[in-house]
């Protein structure tokens, strides 16, 4: 067999599974090449969490300081250009762009334009882009392709105005009223963006719950919270038409509890999953073991073929960057000989509406579902001195415990920093921590994380 390749490793992809995989592997002093049709990061910096978190950042600062009268601030004529904020979004983004291509310089990676084929178990060809027609040898292969928004398969999906979050994150205007297919992550941050920016949000679900991956009591309070400032929120609710009428506005046909509905707004956002994206990766006679469109992988992130290894969104497990990346660097270390370092099996999940929400390990329904004899223990935010001084809204935390050992089984909350404090619980249930170790730290004062005290201490 061909020992002398031109490179140990070539990743194709440069989203976070991709671009960290490149840079795990130079530092384990492996020559890496990356090969990217797009932009260095992947749906995440480009199309994903990056621009989303700027428009919300600037859409809760905006919808702070029209309700800021009770904090002391009077405010007048506040607006937000939509445009400008565009601007900063790419700004942001071209920043982050060029930070990953200094670190994949500073790693000395190669970094090849176009699109990469699988072409036999340690070939990689490129074509369609600058580095077009160069095929490259390599010992590992690493798949990194993502995944793309899954359009629905109802009549007038396709009209104008019917988007994804891809189109919609670049709009440089505001839909006045936007109807959002699918409450789930994305859903439910583009609700909470838009109206906070104003616009009427109507929310068609087809589950019984809106985030219905979370805990019950979470997704209950959001949406009570998201009623509260006027999002319409329909669940159990089928999606069968879109049509566009002659003023330009759509509307949407949908059936509730057997009852023929519609809505009409000027947008509709299609927020129902993302497909896998694998077009173009295998060249001919090139076959992995793919179920549903993933490719499947092991623990170590190899697949079917033992050279060529995947991470991320393409193996069809959680569509999460840090989940994607924390694959990929386990992926690397079983090419270089050595034990995964990461716990991929412990992925905290974070949706940043308003308030955040973030849950890791098990949920009291998944815990009870498994049999397990759990304690619940769980403190309401508006008894905590910071959430009540900063003006957030209602929240809690809740830890669920094995109730013989008291060992960290699994955290919700829904707060001001949820999505920060959630790594206090993944380092506790990592680190196989009970109520009473977490308990056992002093958390200074005043602030959201003494909260988590108040709730381990119970
Ligand atoms: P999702 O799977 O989270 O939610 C899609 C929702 O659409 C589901 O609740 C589903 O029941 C509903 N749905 C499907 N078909 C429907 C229909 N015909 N009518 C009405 N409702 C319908 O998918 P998403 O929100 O599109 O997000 C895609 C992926 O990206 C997810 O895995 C998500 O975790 C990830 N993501 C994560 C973050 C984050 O971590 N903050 C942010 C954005 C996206």
């Amino acid at each position: 067999m061909k020992e002398n390749y031109e490179y140990d490793l070539v990743v194709i992809g440069a989203g976070p599974a991709g671009y960290i995989a490149a840079e795990e592997s130079a530092k384990l002093s492996m020559k890496t090449a990356l090969v990217e049709n797009r932009q260095l990061g992947g749906t995440c910096l480009n199309r994903g969490c990056i621009p989303t978190k700027t428009l919300l950042h600037t859409a809760e600062l905006y919808a702070e300081m029209k309700a800021c009268e009770h904090l002391g601030i009077h405010v007048e004529d506040v607006s937000c250009d939509m445009s400008a904020l565009q601007n900063r979004k790419e700004e942001v983004l071209e920043q982050l762009r060029s930070g990953i291509a200094a670190l994949m310089k500073k790693s000395r990676v190669d970094v090849l334009q176009g699109t990469g084929t699988i072409t036999s178990p340690h070939e990689v060809c490129v074509t369609g882009g600058k580095d077009s027609g160069r095929c490259l040898s390599a010992k590992s292969i690493l798949i990194a392709t993502g995944s793309v928004p899954a359009r629905l398969p109802v009549p007038g999906a396709d009209l104008p105005d019917v988007v994804t979050s891809d189109e919609l994150l670049s709009k440089k205007s505001l839909y006045p009223r936007l109807t959002i297919i699918g409450g789930g992550v994305i859903g439910m941050e583009f609700a909470s963006i838009y109206s906070a920016l104003g616009a009427q949000v109507t929310v068609i679900e087809s589950l019984d719950r809106i985030l219905a991956g979370m805990d019950k009591e979470i997704s209950q309070n959001l949406k009570m919270i998201l009623k509260k400032r006027g999002v319409q929120i329909h669940t159990g609710a089928r999606v069968e038409s879109i049509r566009k009428n002659a003023d330009g506005s759509l509307t949407c046909c949908f059936t509730e509890k057997e009852k023929q509905e519609t809505v009409e707004s000027d947008g509709i956002l299609c927020a129902v999953g993302r497909r896998i994206f694998t077009d173009g990766l295998l060249g001919e006679g090139m076959e992995l073991s793919m179920e549903r469109g993933a490719v499947l992988v092991s623990r170590t992130g190899q697949t079917s073929v033992p050279s060529i290894y995947a991470a991320g969104d393409v193996t069809g497990g959680v569509q999460l960057a840090h989940a994607a990346s924390a694959c990929a660097i386990n992926a690397v270390a079983h090419m270089a000989g050595q034990q995964p370092p990461v716990r991929a099996d412990l992925i905290p999940g974070c949706v940043y509406t308003s308030p955040e929400i973030a849950s890791v390990g098990l949920t009291q329904d998944e815990a009870r579902k498994q049999g397990r004899d759990v304690l619940i223990r769980k403190y309401p935010m508006s008894a905590n001195g910071k959430t009540v001084l900063s003006g957030q809204e209602r929240g809690f935390i809740k830890v669920v415990a094995d109730s013989g050992s008291h060992k960290i089984l699994g955290a919700q909350m829904m707060c001001a920093r949820a999505t920060d404090m959630i790594s206090e619980f993944t380092t506790a249930i990592a680190e196989e921590m009970t109520l009473e170790d977490m308990g056992s730290v002093v958390r200074p004062h005043p602030t959201f994380s003494e909260a988590i005290t108040e709730t381990v201490r119970g």
